[in-house]
Parts: structure tokens; sequence; C-alpha cells
């Protein structure tokens, strides 16, 4: 057997496996089914439909997560330099963030609620403050751009963003799960 021949065979194997595990990013929607997803936005009553394509582009183009989104300020974007930034810490009291609190205080004892609640809201991790080009497709200027003349904030809760995403993948006929993460 010659080296050539046993890479190859090797990579055909794991070719073969990642073709037959199931993977996390197995979820993730195909071109087609986003665009479909962005389709049906439309189809979606005001003002769902603003609502619905800015989570939709703002999860699948951005990259931005569920908690993100739903503490999205018009502020986060620095339409000099096309960036949208995600900031270590904004001043929150939202029922996600006081949940998130509580969660937090019952891991680490030393810590208050009312001292988990002044660190809130944060991103996931230090890391996740973060800056992300917004200039990557004329549509996601003019969605960035529309959402934030009629809105200085996300207006919903944290959960209306995974009920945006849900109504979306309903109405475009999309099978299968379809919720930020996986866009
Ligand atoms: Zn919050």
């Amino acid at each position: 057997m010659t080296d050539d021949y046993q890479q190859s065979s090797e990579w055909a194997q794991q070719h073969r496996e990642s073709l037959t595990t199931r993977h996390t990013h197995e979820d993730v929607l195909t071109d087609r089914e986003f665009e479909l997803l962005l389709e049906a936005c439309s189809s979606l009553p005001e003002p769902k439909d603003p609502q619905t394509r800015f989570v939709c582009l703002a999860a699948g183009r951005l990259g931005l997560r569920a908690g993100e989104i739903a503490h999205f300020h018009a502020e986060w974007l620095d339409w000099d330099r096309m960036l949208l930034r995600i900031p270590q810490h904004e001043p929150c009291e939202c029922g996600y963030c006081r949940r998130q609190a509580t969660q937090e205080t019952t891991h680490n004892e030393e810590l208050t609620h009312e001292e988990a609640m002044e660190a809130r809201w944060h991103p996931k991790t230090v890391a996740s403050a973060r800056s992300i080009p917004i200039d990557l497709s004329l549509r996601l200027e003019l969605c960035l751009e529309r959402f934030t003349n009629q809105y200085e904030a996300f207006p919903r809760s944290r959960s209306a963003v995974n009920r945006r995403v849900t109504a979306a993948a309903e109405a475009a006929d999309i099978d299968g799960r379809v919720y930020p993460h996986a866009l």
C-alpha cells in the first residue's frame, strides 16, 4: 500500500464519517432555505415583518446570538466605519437578565443578585464583545437602516427572538428545527 493510497483512503474514511455522523450543525439552513425564510418575512403582518427580517439577518448573516439580538441597540451601529459593535456591558433589567442573574447566583455563593444584575446585560463571554462588518450586502445594510429608522432597540423580549424565527420558518414551510443559532 503506498502512502498516497493510505492517505486517500484515510480521507475517504473521514469523509464517510462526516456524512454519516450527526453533527450539531446539521440544523444549519442551506442558502436556498435562508432565502425562502427571508422571503417569508414579507408575508408576516406588521410589525412582525421588519422585526423578523432583522432577526433572521442578524442571526444568519451577522452571527449574532439570540441574547445579543434581544439587547441590540441602534447605538451599536457605527455607520462611518460600517461596523456593528457588541459592547461588553449594557445596563439592563429585563426578565431574561433577571433570570440569568438568578442562575449565576446559584452557581456562585459569593455573588449577590444585586451584583449579578449590575453586570447585566453582558454577552456570553468577554470575547463576545466584538465588531462585525455590516457592509456585507446591500440587503443587510438596508435592513439595518430600516429597522433602526423604526426602532431604537429591539422592541421585544429574548423569547420573542425565537418566536420570530419560528414564525418565519412556518411561513416559509421549512421542515426541521429552525432557531436563531441554526441560522
Ligand atoms: Zn436584558
